[in-house]
């Protein structure tokens, strides 16, 4: 079938998506001079860098304030001293992802609905991640043990949608995305394949024309849930490469976490929903913080966040209102805040 798609310009391929990918900042003097920051290194422990590396690709920095330490988007992935706080509650792995994991590598925690974490490999380490300490290598179905996975889904007729998640599972290569899609696609009970991504927001480059056409031509219904906190995120080249997803059928959402300095305002909330909408993108959750060890300076108590959704709702439509949504360990759902 040839499926036109619409590219926006400069065409993205392969090599230009792998070659920012490769060439991330990693070097906090490198990212914090390019912001005439170098007075904020102090900040910065290189203990926790070797724990969980700073990584954030060149074009997201480019969506920083110069000059701002308290700029939303530096923020979410500094490394900053606050990190080493040991706070009571604040664990390696809040939300029972470990016990959640089949011996075939799927994370199966809610009825009809399997998530695979297909790769550890993330574009951007954001700080408040729970998922920093989740020893992925033990764990990817894709490493060794792919046709056990799938029989498991095969088997499985009460699943109607699987969920890639990672890491970011848009780091996977086209021709490794398209195998995987080709195999689920063969499973009938299989409707839904779902992808939770942030590289539409922090490597656009990443939807190439290949992946276009190969999220067109799957006759598997596709959403694309991306992660953006905050509106400065989304810039004329992350809403080109959304229309191109919209264009390809894919169904658009977004998930943030509500972050103390990052997104704690009514104000930050709304213009999140709204450029998000400008970009034909709904606004799915609002997770408040899992309570990840070494992300404590990023929380905001569940009182606050729901001070902030009534707010938020008597000032933009109902539709653009994010669910604010907790995640406890061993429920057979995201839970609601009312
Ligand atoms: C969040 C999550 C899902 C998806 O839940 P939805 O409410 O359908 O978005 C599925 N599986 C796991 C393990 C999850 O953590
Ligand atoms: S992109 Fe997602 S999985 Fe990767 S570090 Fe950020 S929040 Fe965690």
């Amino acid at each position: 079938m040839g499926t036109m798609i619409p590219q926006s310009l400069p065409i993205n391929t392969a090599i230009s998506w792998q070659r920012e990918l490769a060439n991330a900042i990693t070097d906090p003097f490198v990212l914090l001079s390019q912001l005439d920051l170098i007075g904020q290194l102090a900040a910065i422990d290189p203990k926790l860098i070797a724990q969980f590396p700073l990584r954030v690709p060149q074009s997201y920095v480019n969506k920083m304030r110069k000059g701002d330490r308290y700029d939303p988007l530096l923020r979410q992935v500094l490394p900053l001293i606050d990190e080493q706080a040991d706070v009571a509650g604040f664990i390696a792995d809040p939300v029972g992802d470990l016990s959640a994991v089949t011996s075939s590598g799927v994370l199966q925690k809610y009825q009809g609905r399997a998530l695979l974490v297909t790769t550890g490999a993330c574009a951007i380490h954001c700080r408040y991640c729970f998922r920093r300490d989740f020893p992925y290598g033990d764990s990817n179905p894709l490493a060794s043990h792919w046709a056990t996975t799938l029989a498991g889904l095969h088997n499985d007729l009460t699943l109607n949608e699987v969920i890639l998640s990672g890491g970011d599972p848009l780091s996977l290569s086209d021709k490794k995305l398209a195998d995987i899609m080709t195999d689920l696609a063969d499973i009938p009970h299989i409707k839904t394949l779902r992808i939770h991504t942030r590289l539409p927001i922090v490597l656009p480059q990443r939807i190439t024309a290949k992946l276009l056409s190969q999220l067109a031509d799957t006759r598997l219904k596709i959403v694309i849930v991306i992660h953006a906190n905050h509106a400065n995120e989304i810039d004329s080249e992350e809403k080109a490469v959304l229309a191109d997803l919209r264009i390809a059928g894919c169904t658009l959402l977004n998930q943030s976490v509500l972050l103390r300095g990052v997104n704690d305002s009514v104000s930050a909330l709304r213009q999140l929903s709204e450029a998000l909408f400008d970009a034909d993108v709904l606004p799915y959750y609002l997770h408040l913080l899992d309570p990840v060890a070494g992300a404590h300076h990023f929380d905001v108590s569940l009182a606050e966040g729901k001070q902030l959704i009534d707010e938020l709702r008597k000032q933009i439509a109902g539709y653009l209102v994010p669910k604010l949504v907790k995640e406890h360990a061993g429920e057979a759902s995201k839970t609601p805040v009312f």
